[in-house]
């Protein structure tokens, strides 16, 4: 057995340079994408070595919220309540190009974005992680990496020297500028920044008039200012702490990666708000780019990529952390029943298949949406137009669909039927028991099936790539013409029974 030849990790000789250990799959990064992947693969028993290239974790955000359908999945996992707690707001719409649209249209449980800095959705993430028995192995950079037949052979950095570590896989999940997609070769097309952004946080003595006290809503936290300068102001719930945000979609600094100097943020406060507002001090700004790029593959052989690391854009609608997490919950099982010989290789091909035209819908809207940058009199008269049309309940739930990954649905062989490709929207189900919340099944992250007889139990079996499987007998299920809905383990009916004809 394979298994056999792969000993476990040491983590200490990790840090040390021994050579030649074997894990399952090697994460590079230990962002969201990263976390949350390795999250779903120690679920299923999968020996998973996070990489990374950080001694620490920084602390800092550049998200701040988490869109209802990443919500979903977190409940899923039962991992909501620890993320509630972290979080500083519920926001009870969205945006797009900062005109606010509402979740309301959305058969879900959460119609809001939760407000949580990014660093807490990784400490949280980290946490459980480790609660499972896996750590992150900081300070240790993905350098390059060797395809073989049956493993990867991954080398990494450390302070005390290069190191080799084989794997079954390899994920990178390394960010934006991802070696791993480097070293894969893979394209990486779009389209360069033509403008620049700045995010800071920043502690008011005196905040500008107008300005929310708690982020309850989108509406007034952003604008255009000009023909391509745009500002936005973001309570953090701490006392006069904000998160400052502006730019212009037409000028660029020299060198995008250069730091931001706090004169400079000072100077952009002082331009937006007036003398009215004082500031105590900025704890942290950075900037950012208009740069929109996308893997051509996600998967050659046996590397992955997900996340920043297989796509980048503008953060318009706050969309890229959600969207790396939705890519490792799509992944984490694929992965994982590959791995423990439950599936074959062709189900890891469905994570390109399904997630690289979610990726290119995202950077397709957020085109659009900086398409809606009032440059000139036409375009500021289709603002205005796009504004009114926002306000009709379909088009509103329409974009909030596509911001939110409320609206995937993906697509399935066989018989069509209006279950197949859904999400799972956790309305309770009737069972003799009394109604149950379907989210509670999933757990372990397995399979689950929903049905009203027995007998559907052993076919879902053979749909269901893998042994953990939760069957559950309901009443009736919401869904017309069916006798059972199996789902997989992210949240997607992946096959139906079809009512006999009696
Ligand atoms: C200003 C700004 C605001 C944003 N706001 C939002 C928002 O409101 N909502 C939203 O959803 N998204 C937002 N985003 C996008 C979001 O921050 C990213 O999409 C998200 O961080 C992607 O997560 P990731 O884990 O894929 O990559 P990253 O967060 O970049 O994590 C990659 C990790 O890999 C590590 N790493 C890199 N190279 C290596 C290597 N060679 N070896 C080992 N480790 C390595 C890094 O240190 C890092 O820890 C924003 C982005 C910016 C720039």
């Amino acid at each position: 057995m394979l298994r056999a030849r792969w000993p476990q990790v040491n983590l200490t000789s990790l840090r040390s340079g021994m050579n030649n250990l074997g894990t399952d799959v090697v994460v590079a990064g230990a962002g969201p994408t990263g976390l949350m992947l390795a999250h779903e693969l120690a679920l299923a028993g999968v020996d998973v070595v996070v990489l990374e290239r950080h001694h620490e974790r920084t602390g800092l955000s550049k998200a701040l919220n988490l869109q209802p359908r990443t919500t979903e999945m977190l409940e899923l996992r039962g991992l909501l309540d620890g993320a509630e707690e972290r979080s500083f707001a519920t926001v009870q719409d969205g945006h797009f190009a900062m005109i606010p649209i509402g979740y309301d249209g959305w058969d879900t449980r959460f119609p809001f974005q939760l407000g949580i800095p990014q660093a807490q959705v990784e400490a949280y993430l980290e946490e459980r992680l480790a609660a499972q028995g896996t750590k992150v192995v900081r300070g240790a950079e993905v350098i390059d990496f060797v395809q073989e037949k049956d493993f990867v052979s991954v080398r990494y950095r450390t302070d005390s020297g290069e190191n080799r570590l084989h794997a079954k896989f390899l994920v990178g999940c390394d960010g934006a500028r991802s070696v791993v997609r480097k070293r894969l070769g893979v394209d990486f097309p779009g389209v360069d920044g033509e403008g620049f952004g700045v995010v800071a946080d920043v502690l008011f003595d005196k905040i500008p008039a107008g300005a929310q006290k708690q982020w309850r809503t989108m509406r007034n936290v952003g604008e255009p200012t000009g023909a391509t300068t745009f500002k936005g102001l973001i309570p953090l719930g701490e006392p006069g702490l904000y998160r400052f945000v502006y730019g212009d979609r037409a000028s660029r600094p020299k060198d995008i990666r250069s730091a931001i100097s706090h004169d400079e943020v000072r100077q952009a406060l002082l331009d937006s708000y007036g003398e009215t507002a004082t500031v105590s001090e900025i704890r942290w700004a950075s900037q950012f780019s208009d740069a929109a790029r996308q893997a051509e593959r996600y998967r050659v052989g046996r590397v992955l990529l997900a996340g920043d690391a297989a796509h980048i854009h503008f953060p318009a609608g706050g969309q890229g952390l959600n969207l790396g997490v939705q890519d490792a919950m799509n992944l984490g099982w694929k992965l994982a029943a590959t791995v423990r010989g439950w599936a074959g290789d062709d189900l890891l091909d469905t994570y390109e298949a399904e997630r690289h035209p979610v990726g290119a819908q995202v950077l397709h809207n957020v085109a659009a949406q900086l398409g809606l940058t009032p440059r000139s009199h036409e375009s500021r008269a289709l603002r205005a137009l796009f504004g009114d049309l926002a306000e009709l309940p379909e088009v509103s739930r329409y974009l909030s669909g596509m911001v939110s990954g409320l609206g995937i649905r993906y697509t399935t062989h066989g018989t069509s039927h209006p279950a197949l490709g859904s999400r799972l929207t956790d309305q309770d189900v009737p069972t003799e028991a009394g109604p149950l919340r379907p989210s509670t099944l999933f757990r372990d992250g397995g399979f689950v099936l929903l049905t009203t007889t027995q007998a559907h139990v052993d076919t879902a079996r053979a749909h269901a790539y893998s042994p953990r499987l939760t069957t559950q007998l309901v009443t009736t299920l919401p869904w017309p013409s069916t006798d059972a809905v199996l789902y997989r383990p992210d949240g997607y009916a992946c096959w139906v029974a079809p009512t006999p004809t009696r």
